[in-house]
């Protein structure tokens, strides 16, 4: 039985579709399986990731590209392999929609570093050579294993950005011990930044610092939950605040950080996590900023799908709710512009304005 609607949505078609010049047009989505899931968008986040691949600045994008991977809409088409949901069901899908299911990490719940045969939402290739495309579109069909149902209790425009932004943050809170008696910061008050800072202050850590390049996000993350706010223009940043964290989450997504003075602001047996992902190699520094107080440099990607079911279920009983700004889908190319430009307040949600007025009638 074919479907009786299309696939379609905006094309980059090369690296100038970052600047406005993503084109609306149809595409053939992965080719069926019982195991898949068609999803009629409602809302797709925009998230950093969806700039970098656009541009080709992680390497070479397949073109034509349609990005997008904080999918919110509602299942149209479920194969009978799948069980956690069925038509009619609020599903999101995150950054990643394919792994082996078989590899050591995915049998340890780990698919998102699922070390044979990962695929990403958009841009990557499924098993059977079909390419996978992304959410600022009408329909997405990805494998079910990676969509997750969506708690009543959180609505699809706040649910959407937390497929990726949310839990690529929650996910190194949670797994290092955020929590009563540790003192978190965050460095970026962006997409995944803001997210930090709502998710440690629900998590009741005692210090949520709130670390940006300027003052102009202070009032805002001070109303996220932030405690404290340190603004890296300001001189002797560092020094005034050094030793005073257990746990940093870097969300900077260019090289140009100053990671050495990050460093001065952990405590001894501090830990320091990058999540962002910049296009070029982050600053050196010395051995000894590590070495001297038993610092942990680490890294962590986006989150599997129970990670991605956990974090809904806490973001629904602590009522957390992401700073976002709706914008029409159509708008989808002056939305990229806008967040290229640094102006998103905090996450920008596309919103398929047909699917979303159909899905409240
Ligand atoms: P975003 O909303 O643009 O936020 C990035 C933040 O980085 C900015 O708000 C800014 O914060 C800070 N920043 C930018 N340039 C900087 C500079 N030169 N020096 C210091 N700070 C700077 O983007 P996002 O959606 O949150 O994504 C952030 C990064 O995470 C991207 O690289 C994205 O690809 C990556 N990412 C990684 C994963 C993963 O699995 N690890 C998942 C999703 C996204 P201030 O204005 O507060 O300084
Ligand atoms: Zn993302």
């Amino acid at each position: 039985m074919s479907a009786s609607y299309k696939f379609q949505g905006w094309l980059g078609l090369d690296k100038d579709s970052v600047k406005g010049k993503m084109e609306w047009k149809e595409y053939e989505p992965k080719t069926w399986t019982e195991d898949d899931v068609d999803i009629k968008i409602t809302h797709c986040g925009i998230c950093g990731s969806d700039l970098h691949t656009l541009r080709s600045g992680w390497g070479p994008t397949l073109y034509p590209c349609c990005v997008g991977h904080e999918i919110v809409g509602t299942a149209v088409k479920v194969g009978k392999n799948v069980k956690h949901f069925k038509v009619g069901d609020r599903v999101g899908v995150g950054a990643q929609s394919s792994s082996c299911l078989d590899c050591e990490e995915c049998a340890a719940g780990m698919e998102h570093y699922c070390s044979k045969g990962n695929v990403g939402t958009y841009n990557g290739k499924y098993p059977d050579g079909s390419k996978s495309y992304g959410g600022y579109a009408d329909y997405c069909r990805a494998p079910a294993h990676f969509a997750v149902k969506i708690p009543d209790g959180i609505s699809s425009a706040e649910a959407a950005p937390m497929m990726c932004g949310g839990v690529t943050v929650w996910s190194p809170l949670v797994k290092n011990g955020a929590g009563p008696g540790k003192r978190i910061g965050i460095v970026g008050v962006g997409g995944l930044g803001h997210f930090g800072l709502l998710w440690a202050k629900a998590l009741g850590c005692d210090e949520v610092v709130a670390i940006s390049r300027t003052y102009s996000k202070k009032e805002d993350a001070m109303k996220m939950g932030a405690t404290k706010f340190i603004a890296t223009e300001e001189k002797g940043w560092n020094k005034t605040n050094s030793r005073s964290l257990d746990l940093i989450i870097s969300t900077v997504s260019s090289p140009k950080m100053p990671i050495a003075q990050y460093f001065q602001l952990l405590r001894t047996n501090g830990q320091f996590i990058q999540v962002g992902a910049p296009e070029d190699a982050i600053p050196s520094f010395n051995a000894f900023a590590l070495i001297m107080k038993g610092v942990k440099f680490g890294g962590s990607a986006i989150g599997s799908p129970a990670d991605i079911a956990e974090m809904l279920a806490f973001a629904a009983k602590h009522k957390v709710h992401p700073f976002i700004q709706e914008r029409p889908l159509k708008d989808a190319n002056q939305a990229v512009i806008d967040m290229d430009n640094g102006n998103a307040r905090y996450r920008y949600v596309l919103v398929n304005e047909k699917h979303a007025a159909e899905e409240k009638a």
